[in-house]
C-alpha cells in the first residue's frame, strides 16, 4: 500500500501530469453548475474535498442534464440511459446521484398509459384518438351527444359508480371506433384499464384456436375480465351458434353479473343486430337465443345513433 501511494505521489508530482490535472481542475471549477453547487454548500466543503472528488465532478460536467441538447431517449449519451446526475455531498467527498430525466419520465408515463389500453386488431390511428382532438361539426348533434355521454361515463366510473356503457350505431365511417379509441385514452389517463376489440377478427381468431383450448380460454378470459370492454363492430362477424352463445353470450353474461361496463359499436341498430344474431350463416333461425343476447346488451348499454359524414372520404 505504501509502495502504491508512493508511486501515485511520484506520478502526481510529474510535471506533465500535474499540468493536465490542474487543467482539468480549472475546467471543472469554471463550470457554472459546479460553481453554483460549491457556493450553495460552501459551509460543508472541506479542505481537499474538491481534489478527492475531481473524477466525479468531471463525470458530472460531461453528462447531459435536464435533457439539454438531447433529441430523444434512444440518443441519450449518459452512462445510464434516461438518467441524469445531481451533485451531492457524501461524507468527505462530492458524489453523484442519478435521477430519471424529464425525457425518460415522459417516456415511462406514455408506456404506462399504453399498457392500460389493450387492443385486438384495431388500427393505430384509432389508438391515438382523444376527446380534445376529436372534430365535431356544428350540424352533428349525435356526435356531441355520444362524446358527452362517454365523458360522463368516465366521470361517473371514476367516482365509483357503475354507469352503463354505450351502444354506438350508424353507418360506416361516421367515427364510431374513433370515439371508442378516445374513450380508451381518456380512461387510461385516469389509470383505468380498458380493451378495444375488433369483433369480426376476434371471432375468426377464436375459431382458429378452437383446438387449442388453453389459448382460447386465455383470450376469452382477458376479454371477460378487463375493467372496461369495447366490442367494436359487433354484427360484422359471421354468425354461428358457437359465436353467439359460447363466446358472446359467455362474455356478456360474466360482465353483466360482475357489473363490468361494456361498450359496443355496430353498423346495425338494435333491431337489425337482433336479426343478425338470430340467423346463422347456415340459415338456421334461433330467435330466442338472439333475444337473450339482446337483453344483455340493452341492459348494459345506452343506444345512440351516430350520424354525420363519412370521415373516410
Ligand atoms: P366507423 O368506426 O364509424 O366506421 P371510424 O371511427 O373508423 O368510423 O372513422 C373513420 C376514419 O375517420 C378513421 O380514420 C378516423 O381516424 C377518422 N375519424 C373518425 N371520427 C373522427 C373525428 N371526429 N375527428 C377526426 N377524425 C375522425
Ligand atoms: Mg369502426
Amino acid at each position: 500500500m505504501d509502495h502504491l501511494s508512493k508511486s501515485i505521489r511520484n506520478l502526481t508530482n510529474r510535471p506533465d501530469f500535474k499540468d493536465r490535472y490542474n487543467n482539468i481542475k480549472k475546467q471543472v471549477l469554471n463550470n457554472a453548475e459546479v460553481q453554483a453547487f460549491l457556493s450553495k454548500h460552501s459551509s460543508e466543503i472541506e479542505e481537499g474535498m474538491i481534489d478527492r472528488s475531481l473524477v466525479k465532478l468531471l463525470e458530472f460536467i460531461n453528462q447531459s442534464k435536464n435533457c439539454q441538447d438531447c433529441p430523444s431517449l434512444s440518443e441519450c449519451k449518459n452512462i445510464l440511459e434516461g438518467y441524469h446526475p445531481r451533485l451531492v455531498i457524501q461524507g468527505k467527498i462530492i458524489d453523484l446521484q442519478y435521477d430519471k430525466c424529464p425525457t425518460k419520465e415522459t417516456y415511462d408515463e406514455r408506456k404506462k398509459h399504453e399498457s392500460l389500453i389493450k387492443s385486438m386488431y384495431i388500427p393505430r390511428d384509432i389508438l391515438g384518438a382523444s376527446f380534445e382532438q376529436i372534430e365535431v361539426e356544428i350540424d352533428e348533434p349525435s356526435r356531441f351527444k355520444a362524446i358527452s355521454l362517454a365523458q360522463d361515463f368516465v366521470e361517473q366510473y371514476n367516482s365509483g359508480m357503475s354507469p352503463k356503457g354505450l351502444y354506438l350505431y350508424g353507418s360506416f365511417g361516421v367515427g364510431k371506433t374513433y370515439i371508442l379509441g378516445a374513450l380508451a385514452n381518456e380512461l387510461a389517463s385516469h389509470k383505468v384499464s380498458s380493451m378495444l376489440v375488433y369483433v369480426p377478427e376476434f371471432m375468426r381468431e377464436l375459431k382458429g384456436s378452437f383446438q387449442n383450448s388453453t389459448s382460447l380460454d386465455e383470450k376469452l378470459d382477458a376479454v371477460k375480465k378487463i375493467p372496461v370492454l369495447m366490442l367494436d363492430d359487433i354484427g360484422a362477424e359471421s354468425m354461428s351458434s358457437w359465436v353467439r352463445d359460447d363466446i358472446l353470450g359467455t362474455i356478456l353474461q360474466y360482465r353483466m353479473l360482475e357489473n363490468l361496463p361494456t361498450f359496443f359499436s355496430s353498423n346495425f341498430n338494435l333491431k337489425q343486430l337482433q336479426h343478425h344474431l338470430a340467423v346463422s350463416q347456415r340459415g338456421e333461425e334461433e330467435p330466442v337465443k338472439a333475444a337473450r343476447i339482446m337483453e344483455r346488451i340493452k341492459h348494459m348499454a345506452i343506444p345512440i345513433e351516430l350520424s354525420g359524414r363519412n370521415r373516410r372520404d
